[in-house]
């Protein structure tokens, strides 16, 4: 029985090769790659299929219930079950399931509680903050005065002692937490307590760690942050999307009027109907074991790359993510060269900046490494002493042509027991 992917590629193959071609070659990339990047993942069939579906035909402008087309009765039906299965997920009061991406949530929310001008507290993006928390070129570092609180240069984890000066001296209206290249566990109640302090809301990021969050695996933002966005592509494993949550009746109605209409037009109904299917796999027990394999690999793995001499930032990891530190096993190596490399040899990861990094944000001294979408491979804690093995053979080589080659052949082998979802 071919499956619903082979389907597809037999259906663009009658109509459009040139495209069929690059799909299939995608697919195959997939198959055949270890996916190291943290912010990635591969959804179910279910989920792939959901979001290719006729649902994409509608505009639904508005909300459930009050929308500004006709035909839209099966549309009201899947955001009702997708904002559902939200706020039984997180455990909140209110879900819009409408941003298109996790950038969007984030402008969305920004514009719901504060005005231009407003200071922000944030993370910077070279300490492993996102660009949508106030960098000088986004939106949010256009539109509002940023502070930036850093780590400490000796733990490189929050120094709450200096979040909390610096939210004395500079009174912001929002503070953000939550981040893209942090491996420790963040203490939302610390964070409420600093932000009620200073009178600020706390805005809790979870993009990266929301299915951990969701399951207990990281603790919940909820009932310590005001605001909660996400995406839900990364460990929560659904469609490529955004989220805002909130418990507050006040805040979600000022909510939903900044992502329709004040930031977005129509929204992806296709890809609504897969956050709802997703949100109901996130609701299934074998989606903690799932989440608990995922903080299990990453710990195996950096013990392995530990083992081998490299420095792990904060000393290592307590979720799906590490922050690796090139120089201690070699003073040349960049992460510019060592991505490079290490796609030749089939290990798909990104370059990443480590706290205090000298060289700059394109070369950088570190590697950011997640295991969501290997995990969801099938692949264990044992298996994660061969991807250690192989990261460190490419690196070891400088990249040789013969050693890329040959982990490429091993790696392609690998994969076979472990089938992407179709
Ligand atoms: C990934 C990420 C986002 C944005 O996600 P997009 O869907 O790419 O817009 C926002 N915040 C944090 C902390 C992230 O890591």
């Amino acid at each position: 029985m071919p499956n619903m992917s082979d389907q597809l590629l037999a259906l663009l193959g009658g109509c459009d090769s040139e495209l069929a071609k690059i799909l299939a070659g995608e697919r195959t990339r997939q198959e055949t790659t270890l996916e190291l990047i943290a912010s990635e993942n591969h959804v179910s069939a279910a989920v792939t299929h959901a979001a290719g579906s006729w649902m994409t035909n509608k505009y639904a402008e508005g909300y459930p219930g009050k929308r500004y087309y006709g035909g839209c009765e099966f549309h009201d039906l899947a955001e009702n079950l997708a904002r559902d299965r939200a706020k039984q997920l997180f455990g909140c009061k209110f879900a819009n399931v409408q941003p298109h991406c996790g950038a969007n949530a984030n402008i969305a929310a920004f514009m719901a509680v504060l005005n231009p001008g407003d200071t922000v507290l944030s993370l910077p993006i070279k300490s492993g903050g996102h660009l949508s928390h106030g960098l000088k070129v986004n939106f949010s570092g256009t539109f509002y005065k940023i502070v930036d609180y850093g780590l400490d240069p000796t733990t490189e984890r929050l120094d709450f002692d200096e979040i909390e000066r610096l939210a004395i001296e500079h009174k912001p209206k929002l503070i953000i937490c939550g981040y893209s290249a942090y491996s420790r566990v963040i203490d939302f109640a610390r964070f409420r307590a600093i932000a009620d302090m200073v009178g600020a809301l706390l805005m809790a990021d979870i993009a990266h760690i929301a299915g951990l969050c969701a399951t207990g695996v990281h603790p919940s933002p909820f009932p310590h942050a005001q605001l909660v966005t996400t995406t839900t592509h990364k460990t929560l494993r659904g469609p490529r999307g955004g989220m805002i949550m909130t418990n507050d009746e006040e805040l979600a109605t000022k909510i939903d009027r900044k992502v329709f209409p004040g930031v977005q037009g129509g929204p992806l109904m296709h890809i609504i109907a897969a956050k709802a299917l997703a949100f109901g796999e996130a609701l299934q027990p074998s989606f903690k074991t799932y989440c608990q394999q995922v903080v299990k690999n990453a710990q195996a793995l950096a013990a392995e790359l530990q083992a081998r001499g490299y420095r792990l930032c904060s000393g290592g990891t307590d979720n799906h993510l590490m922050l690796v530190d090139l120089r201690p096993r070699d003073a040349d190596l960049t992460g510019a060269d060592a991505e490079k490399w290490l796609e030749k040899a089939g290990i798909i990861c990104n370059k990443n900046g480590i706290p205090n990094d000298p060289r700059s944000p394109v070369v950088t001294s570190g590697l950011r490494l997640g295991t969501p979408a290997l995990t969801t491979r099938g692949l264990g804690e044992a298996d994660m002493k061969r991807v250690g093995e192989w990261l460190d053979r490419v690196m070891g080589s400088k990249g040789d042509a013969e050693t890329c080659t040959n982990v490429r052949e091993e790696i392609r082998e690998f994969c076979k027991p472990f089938p992407l979802p179709h």
